[in-house]
């Protein structure tokens, strides 16, 4: 017999949540299920997020409502709008074979309207967030005098957010003798008050040690530099390509720097947190749910209590503020059984946080070494090998295009063609990771400056050929191949003649066969484009000076040919953002480190521990 029969649940129910794959009830499920059925007691249950605590009162909701009225009987409050539809769809996938259920989610943000039409129409349960749920009491719209049951779920969340007055407002306008059912991660001071105030004598359930992380998370840091922190955090997520994650930032503007420096840099990635509009946040999370991204990039309050299958990592980009918080972080992940990997990057005052959050989800975490360069590099190559072997291939739409492609192909051994396909798509971080630095705490401090001028690699000229710099670049709206004609029609020359046009953001570096090297001097004198005067200078040659503009023209110059470029100091590709590598994927990463001070890194840095739980609350609701 089907165990939840077993536990009392109707056959209609067993039968949806099996389809959904519901096979045996959680343990929370089990252990709270009998209890809430009997409709008789207030109740706090205490578990881990992911513990299946929506069927665990969703499930006795089902069986207690009467669903041949059409007024509301149970109240679930939540913290946020995307928990909110979330419980709904779950409570209409759990009734799909009971008749006349109606269930409204009611939540801020989107069109009151609609929702007081549903609520007149005719509903049994309401979901609701806090504050449009007493908008929607301040009009008179609803009637609540037939509640039997409130659920407070999340109710640390809800607190936290500064809900506090609202939960009391609304329980107010429910009938006395309803039923209240508290769900909570965890159990901080202020959840034992409101179980005190509004129950009586609950029935308490807690699953799990309370605190304690899902056992079938691992847990890691990386120690790096608060600068290097966005560098190696994409050498995580480059090491491991499947990756579909959640990556957690402290605040919504860090939040929305990181999502917008990924998505420069090439990586399927969206921010979600409480600026966006309401609309906006569905979109991603669509996104996200229909895994058309890789990556959200969230806030703590925007992912509380956010179901997504399958996340393979939670990365605390930064640690939160409360340390509960990473109970919850880590709980996005291993849900239903599975398993996940929590990883935190950290600088070196923050590793006291470590330990102290060790102490509390009762697991040690492992310290993990940002990869090199090079193991990237070779992670990426083995997925690249994989993809091509798993690929699937329609024969019937490719066999007409075989003659083109075979003639394509005639001249390329199939070395060739192997080694070709591969750099399709390999090329971009093997440019990226070339001379890649160490970017782990101890090794940076050791090899201090000396490693850091390799970062920029030095860069020789072909044979024969001399590199020349130029003040003009793809913000200038040059291609490569503009440039290309722009050179040779003002130093009027031929194309061959030109070597490696390397186009940059401020400037160019091109080579120029030696023989033409004068030519292009005497061509480009006093040039303007657009108002401003074309420099060209032997690249390298100036190193260490300041006065680029009047050293002598003119090919006698070749020393600095194939020395180290410097090319930091033309100021013009500053990473601009967390710094560290270059945020242009593909591109490579001279000149890296220079870029600005971190914008999103270290603001933990001069906080060696957690706060308090229980202080300076209420800034987590502006935080948000
Ligand atoms: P919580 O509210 O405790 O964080 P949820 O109720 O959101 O957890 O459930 C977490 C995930 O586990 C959901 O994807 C849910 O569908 C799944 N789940 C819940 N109960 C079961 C069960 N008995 N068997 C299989 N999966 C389940
Ligand atoms: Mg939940």
């Amino acid at each position: 017999m089907n165990p939840f029969l077993e536990l009392g649940i109707r056959e209609e129910v067993v039968k949806a949540i099996s389809e959904i794959g519901f096979e045996k009830p959680s343990e929370i499920q089990e252990k709270a299920i009998p209890v809430l059925l009997t409709g008789s007691d207030d109740f706090v249950g205490l578990a881990q997020t992911g513990t299946g605590k929506t069927a665990a009162f969703g499930l006795p909701l089902l069986e207690q409502l009467d669903f041949s009225q059409k007024h509301p009987q149970a109240l679930i409050l939540c913290p946020t709008r995307e928990l909110c539809l979330q419980i709904a769809k779950d409570l209409e996938k759990f009734a799909k074979y009971i008749d006349n259920v109606h269930v409204v989610a009611v939540y801020g943000g989107a069109n009151i309207s609609d929702q007081l039409r549903q609520i007149r129409r005719g509903v049994q349960i309401v979901v609701a967030t806090p504050g449009r749920m007493l908008d929607i009491i301040g009009r008179n719209a609803i009637d609540f005098s037939s509640v039997k049951y409130v659920v407070l779920d999340e109710a640390d969340e809800m607190l936290n957010m500064g809900f506090q007055e609202d939960i009391n407002n609304i329980l107010s306008e429910t009938p006395e003798e309803k039923k209240t059912w508290l769900f909570s991660a965890t159990m901080p001071k202020e959840v034992r008050r409101i179980a005190q105030k509004y129950m009586t004598d609950p029935f308490e359930l807690t699953v799990g040690t309370k605190n304690t992380g899902n056992a079938n998370i691992e847990h890691q840091y990386f120690l790096v530099k608060a600068r290097d922190k966005y560098a190696a955090f994409k050498r995580i997520v480059d090491s491991n390509p499947d990756i579909f994650g959640i990556v957690f930032c402290r605040t919504k503007i860090e939040t929305q720097e990181i999502a917008e420096a990924l998505i420069k840099d090439g990586y399927n990635a969206d921010a979600l947190h409480g600026d966006l509009s309401q609309q906006q946040r569905d979109k991603v999370m669509k996104r996200y749910r229909d895994r058309n991204l890789q990556m959200l990039i969230a806030t703590d309050v925007a992912a509380r209590g956010i179901d997504v299958n399958d996340v393979t990592h939670v990365i605390n980009f930064s640690l939160p503020d409360e340390i509960e918080n990473y109970t919850h972080r880590s709980g996005r992940t291993a849900r239903a059984g599975k398993t996940g990997i929590s990883i935190s990057l950290i600088n070196i005052k923050e590793q006291s946080k470590i330990r102290q959050l060790e102490k509390v989800i009762g697991k040690s975490f492992e310290r993990k070494q940002v990869p090199e360069g090079a193991a990237v590099v070779e992670k990426q190559l083995l997925t690249i090998i994989n993809k091509v072997n798993n690929v699937e291939v329609n024969e019937e739409q490719i066999n007409q295009f075989m003659p083109a492609i075979m003639e394509g192909f005639e001249s390329l051994s199939k070395e060739d063609i192997v080694k070709r396909f591969a750099s399709l798509e390999f090329n971009r971080f093997l440019e990226y990771y070339k001379n890649s630095p160490d970017l782990n705490i101890e090794a940076r401090e050791v090899s201090g400056d000396r490693r850091e001028r390799d970062d920029r690699g030095p860069r020789q000229s072909s044979k024969g050929y001399t590199r020349l710099f130029m003040n003009l670049g793809s913000v200038d709206e040059f291609s490569r191949g503009d440039m290309l004609g722009f050179i040779c029609n003002t130093a009027n020359i031929t194309g061959k003649s030109i070597g490696k046009i390397d186009l940059k953001g401020v400037f160019t570096f091109f080579e120029v066969q030696d023989e033409e090297v004068n030519k292009v001097f005497e061509g480009f004198k006093g040039i303007d484009f657009n108002g401003r005067q074309v420099r060209i200078e032997v690249s390298g040659a100036s190193e260490g000076r300041s006065d680029r503009g009047s050293r002598p023209r003119g090919g006698g110059d070749r020393g600095g040919r194939g020395r180290s470029e410097r090319s930091g100091g033309f100021g013009g590709e500053r990473s601009g953002g967390f710094s560290g590598e270059r945020r242009d994927r593909g591109g490579d990463n001279r000149g890296g480190d220079r870029g600005g001070r971190s914008r999103g890194g270290d603001r933990g840095g001069d906080n060696g521990g957690f706060r308090d739980f229980s202080g300076k609350r209420r800034e987590s609701k502006s935080r948000y």
